[in-house]
């Protein structure tokens, strides 16, 4: 095993959070100590570690011994609380998009505000549709799980979803209905759900408390304050995510067959676009270079090969290497991609508030202190230059392959 000591955000936060749960077992526990008297005392109970099979282990190699200093925290697998609801008073029902199969952070936080609704005598329950790869619903607040398969709701099928969704509004009347603002899917098959209930929505809305809902109106230039109705298309960060607790994610069927509608609308598949014509708000993949790039014609070859939209940091900007309207930031675009990579981006302030609502960030950098590697879910140390040259490698070996395996 490496010596490098793994940082556990998660565990360090439950250990500063004196309300948590679990904040007592996360506490360091001091193996020694010198006692009034000065003399040194040992509490035996310290010594040694929780293994990964949750029994505790004695290192008699003496490296453990006496507490090394070393933080235990790491190796206590954090078990949350089971929240069980055994007879729902009422159903919060949440219709997640589940991009590429699996909860977004918009739908996380649309499960946090249903868990909020439903308080400790409701269920929330998730409506998921075709196949997903999804194995957290759990902790992300599911109690009931209704999945619909079949290749009836594959691809664009808003009117089959539709129809599923009236059948679970017959079977489970829930208190309401949860669905995420979004483009890629929840807009719309939200505002089609309205329309077959006969309810109007509230839309955009970005809090919900003591019956009343606030949300984007104006063309987002004012707040529309009105009562909660049961219908809510909830926009990104409407409430925290769940993060106290484990939910059963109890499987749940639907009683009624579906017929299969008669489709108006015929799906033709995704459409190629060029990535570079995608504007920068709406791109759900960005490759974005600041001052660390020291190849721009390897940079453009780079996007073309991922297929990604290109970004840039201020600096990049102001020295020429790209046009205006590609910088991302506080006075640039604040963009919303599933996954940015930022290479040779420090992350200054400024930038950071750009990418604030990105799904997932990758950066590749030099320096391992740097702030972008601080927001970033996954880090690359290492030259821009010899780090773009292995991945466009990659991708076209990648590309050519699937291109062998599909002829
Ligand atoms: C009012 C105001 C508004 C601003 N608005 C914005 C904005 O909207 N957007 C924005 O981006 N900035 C904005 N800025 C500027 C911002 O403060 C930073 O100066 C800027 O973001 C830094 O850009 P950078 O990260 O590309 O460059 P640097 O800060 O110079 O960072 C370069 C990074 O590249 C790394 N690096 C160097 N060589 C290599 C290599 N060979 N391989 C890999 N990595 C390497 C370095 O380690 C470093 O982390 C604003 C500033 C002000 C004052």
């Amino acid at each position: 095993m490496s010596d490098i000591i793994r940082r556990d955000p998660r565990a360090e936060w439950i250990a500063r959070n004196r309300l948590h749960p679990l904040h007592a077992a996360m506490q360091k526990v001091e193996a020694s100590w010198m006692g009034p008297n000065g003399l040194v005392r040992k509490n035996p109970h310290a010594v040694g570690f929780i293994g990964p099979n949750g029994l505790k282990r004695i290192d008699r190699s003496g490296a453990q011994q006496g507490g090394s200093g070393k933080r235990t925290t790491a190796t206590v697998a954090v078990q949350l609380p089971l929240h069980i609801v055994e007879q729902p008073a009422f159903y919060i029902a949440v219709v997640p998009d589940m991009i590429g199969g699996r909860l977004s952070s918009h739908d996380k936080d649309l499960l946090g505000l249903a868990h909020k609704l439903a308080g400790s005598e409701g269920a929330v329950v998730a409506v998921v549709f075709g196949e997903h790869k999804e194995n957290a619903f759990d902790t992300a607040g599911v109690d009931r799980l209704l999945h619909l398969e079949g290749e009836l709701y594959d691809g664009y099928a808003p009117e089959q979803r539709v129809l599923a969704l009236s059948a679970v509004e017959s079977q489970l009347a829930p208190r309401h209905w949860l669905l995420p603002d979004s483009r890629t899917g929840g807009g719309e098959l939200g505002r089609r759900l309205a329309a077959k209930l006969g309810e109007r929505p509230a839309t955009r809305v970005w809090q919900v408390a003591e019956g009343q809902c606030i949300g984007r109106a104006g063309a987002g230039q004012q707040d529309l304050l009105r009562r909660a109705p049961r219908l809510i298309l909830a926009a990104v960060e409407c409430a925290e995510p769940v993060g106290e607790s484990r939910h059963e994610a109890r499987a749940l069927e639907l009683r009624e067959q579906i017929a299969r509608n008669l489709p108006r609308i015929e799906d033709l598949g995704a459409v190629a676009v060029d990535p570079a014509a995608i504007p920068m708000a709406e791109a759900e993949f960005i490759l974005s270079g600041g001052n660390g790039v020291k190849d721009w014609a390897q940079f453009h070859r780079a996007a073309v090969a991922l297929g990604a939209t290109e970004g840039a940091s201020r600096v990049a900007v102001d020295d020429g290497f790209m046009p205006r309207n590609r910088q991302v930031g506080a006075t640039g675009t604040w963009v919303t991609a599933r996954v940015y990579l930022a290479v040779g981006i420090s992350g200054a302030i400024q930038h950071l508030q750009g990418i604030g609502a990105c799904d997932k960030v990758i950066a590749l950098n030099l320096d391992p202190g740097c702030d972008m590697i601080k927001r970033a879910d996954l880090s690359v140390i290492g030259d821009s230059a010899a780090i773009l040259a292995a991945l466009i490698e990659r991708v076209t070996a990648y590309r050519q392959g699937g291109a062998r395996d599909a002829a």
